[in-house]
């Protein structure tokens, strides 16, 4: 018990110092402290060690070789940094330990997640009587969603696929954008669709569907939009295109990842005006929310359908038929609507609406500050998201190695119609004024290098 007692203390200590931190560290680990990482493997140990050995050694090699994503000079990709609330109750939660598939197994979780799910229907603006499943990516959830529309579509077509399955079933056609994540098309395959089952549209010079170019559209039709593209952050023209879609009998799946949260605020939230309309949605909670990872959501209308699709009913664990483990691919599960019912609970409305509003200033001030440096911002900055370039190939890929290579800040190379660019997304409720002056130092820099 004692020793228990202090090992969990030597944890919370060691956390603590290290979040004491964040601020000072590369945003990327030195070559050393990468190379150093050997320490943690050797041969299988013959047997029991001292647990505050490993703890020791966990910490001394491998808190300096972490990515500072959870700080504030990291831009890369869309991390998330972690609110120290949603950090703090996963920290207790671990040592409850709960199995949360269902109020059998966890009525404190099944009640936490009961109401996250009520509240993020609430602050997003979605239909209410959707069903939520909190799952551990967008990847996952979004799987979910595209199975539950795949269900729903066949069956409507008469085609009961729980009992007949896939092989001999009318053929359904899912329609996406050019720019449509890599997580999507791979839940795509998952569900057994090849890319002839599959209609490209391409986007406009934004990044988002052009809904000239839309297909005839028919109820054996999934149509995949997005609300916040990885490079532009834009977002697809829900208003104009759902209607639509829906009118033509088609399901609309949103990947909303990261861009969905601009529904929580007063300023951003006209970006995905009408995406309310349509069948189903996924995001993160550990991108833009900033809780622990990995937490995410599928939301769907048809709560019914969602149940239907992913239920898990065994006869030795009875459970509602809207419990989690019946709207997750996850049976056995972590808790993961914890990180979303902290947050909104601390953060209410007016919180989550200053976080987003936050990073789109940050992002803002950042696009602001490259152009007179001679960088080449590439897309209106609607959101979080920062698209450079400069005069060639050569200098945009030499300066982005020049930034990683020093490593202080960090952001991540991309492509863009065919060519090299470079990404700063803002997604840390820490990055302030001085992350933005240096991050454009380090732009600034790496340009006169
Ligand atoms: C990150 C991201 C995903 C995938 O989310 P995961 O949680 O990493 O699975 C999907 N779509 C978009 C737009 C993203 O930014």
């Amino acid at each position: 018990m004692e020793a228990e007692r202090a090992l969990w203390a030597d944890a919370d200590e060691r956390a603590a110092a290290y979040i004491a931190s964040v601020g000072r560290r590369p945003a990327f680990p030195p070559r050393e402290a990468v190379a150093a990482l050997d320490a943690l493997g050797g041969p299988l140990p013959d047997g029991p060690a001292d647990p505050a050995a490993t703890l020791d050694l966990l910490d001394d090699i491998g808190s300096r070789a972490t990515v500072t994503s959870n700080g504030p000079n990291y831009f890369g990709f869309v991390v998330g940094a972690l609110l120290p609330i949603a950090g703090a109750a996963e920290r207790l939660a671990l040592a409850w330990n709960q199995c949360a598939s269902s109020a059998v197994n966890s009525p404190v979780m099944d009640a936490v997640e009961r109401t996250a799910a009520g509240w993020l229907l609430e602050v997003l603006d979605l239909p209410r009587e959707a069903g939520v499943g909190f799952g551990t990516s967008a990847t996952a959830c979004g799987l979910a969603c595209l199975a539950a529309a795949q269900t729903c579509l066949l069956e409507k077509a008469g085609w009961d696929l729980q009992r007949k399955g896939l092989r001999a079933a009318p053929q359904v056609r899912i329609v996406v954008p050019d720019t449509v994540h890599v997580t999507v098309k791979k839940a795509i395959r998952l569900l057994g669709f090849g890319t002839d089952d599959i209609v490209v549209v391409p986007t406009d010079a934004y990044g988002r569907l052009d809904p000239a170019l839309l297909p005839a559209l028919d109820e054996m039709t999934i149509l995949c939009l997005q609300a916040g593209e990885v490079n532009t952050g834009e977002f697809d023209r829900f208003a104009e295109i759902v209607p639509r879609a829906k009118a033509a009998g088609a399901w609309v799946h949103v990947d909303g990842a990261f861009g969905l949260w601009v529904r929580a605020s007063r300023d951003l939230a006209q970006l995905a005006q009408g995406v309310e309309l349509a069948d189903s949605w996924t995001t993160d909670g550990h991108k833009t929310l900033n809780t622990p990872y990995d937490g995410a959501v599928a939301i769907c209308r048809r709560a019914d359908v969602l149940a239907r699709t992913m239920n898990a009913e065994a006869v030795y664990a009875p459970s509602e038929p809207d419990a989690q483990k019946n709207l997750t691919l996850e049976f056995s599960r972590r808790a993961r609507g914890l990180g979303f019912w902290a947050v909104l609970r601390t953060l209410g409305r007016s919180g989550v609406a200053d976080l987003v509003d936050g990073y789109h200033r940050r992002a803002v001030a950042i696009s602001d500050g490259c152009r007179p440096l001679g960088v080449e911002v590439l897309n209106r900055v609607v959101f979080n998201q920062v698209l450079c370039r400069l005069e060639s190939p050569a200098a945009t890929r030499a300066l982005t190695e020049a930034v990683q290579s020093d490593g202080e800040v960090w952001f991540g190379q991309t492509v863009w119609r065919g060519e090299p660019a470079f990404r700063l997304s803002v997604s840390s409720w820490r990055t302030d004024d001085a992350s933005v002056a240096r991050v454009l130092a380090a732009i600034g820099r790496a340009r006169s290098a």
